[in-house]
């Protein structure tokens, strides 16, 4: 929570542990007057993935799912084995859903032991950030498009540094505790939609949501379920 100090800048709150989610749940950023000071104040929730997945993972089982990992290699035969197919396979999709509009955006990011630092900063242009979450700091990042490699890129690591301690200056000190390379599934428009297959199976397919996809899962999660009801 970031508290509006009412002369143009803004502070951490000494309330942001009594308004943060303690459920691994999370929301949207919220304009409110907190503290009843008459200026708007700034509520931003961040999630860390590792504790949000692990907690919707265990809901799922909780409620009677089951999980089994395999590599497809066709939808069609995966929907024969299924009642509803949902392809969900990120930039796999380009391979999987043979769609050539899928690509990757390839992203690396560094988790910090840097408990004094509690500001977040983001520059959605230079793709640079600094996220002070509940299992660390996180900084990055980069966005190249079209780069297939999984591999961590030590010059892109040291680069990340630097770029964030001339934010941040003791994040050229912190510990690193680990490091992420990733890949983010960029389409122009993220595809969530029904197709009938020749076969006659009915899949929805739901990928594309490139760098957005936590933000956008609520929300697409619910149209695919909105589909499927349609469906049954
Ligand atoms: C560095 C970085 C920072 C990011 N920051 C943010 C952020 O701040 N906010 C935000 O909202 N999003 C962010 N994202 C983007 C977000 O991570 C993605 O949009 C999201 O993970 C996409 O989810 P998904 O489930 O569609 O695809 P994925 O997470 O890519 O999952 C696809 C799954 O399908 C599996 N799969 C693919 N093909 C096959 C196959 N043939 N057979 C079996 N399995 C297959 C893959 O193994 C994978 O498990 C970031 C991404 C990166 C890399």
């Amino acid at each position: 929570m970031y508290r509006n100090n009412g002369a143009g800048a803004f502070i951490v709150s000494r309330l942001s542990p009594q308004v943060a989610l303690d459920d691994a749940e999370t929301g949207g950023a919220v304009w409110a007057d907190y503290d009843n000071d008459g200026w708007l104040d700034l509520y931003v929730p961040i999630i860390a993935p590792p504790i949000y997945l692990q907690a919707l993972q265990d809901q799922f089982l909780a409620a009677g799912g089951l999980i089994e990992e395999r590599v497809l290699d066709s939808l069609d035969k995966a929907a024969a084995e299924a009642d509803l197919l949902v392809n969900c396979s990120g930039v796999g999709a380009r391979k999987l859903a043979d769609d050539a509009a899928v690509y990757p955006m390839r992203g690396q990011t560094m988790l910090l032991d840097a408990p004094d630092i509690a500001l977040g900063y983001m520059d959605n242009l230079r793709v640079d950030h600094i996220f002070p979450r509940a299992d660390g700091v996180l900084i990055g990042g980069v966005k190249l498009d079209g780069d297939w490699k999984r591999q961590l890129d030590p010059a892109i690591a040291a680069d990340i540094v630097r770029r964030a301690s001339k934010i941040e200056g003791g994040i050229a000190q912190a510990k690193v505790r680990r490091e992420f390379a990733g890949l983010r599934p960029g389409r122009e428009q993220v595809r969530l939609e029904l197709e009938a297959r020749p076969s006659g199976k009915a899949i929805i397919h739901n990928y594309g949501h490139g760098s957005v996809g936590y933000t956008l899962s609520w929300g697409c999660a619910e149209e695919v379920a909105a589909l499927a009801r349609d469906l049954a």
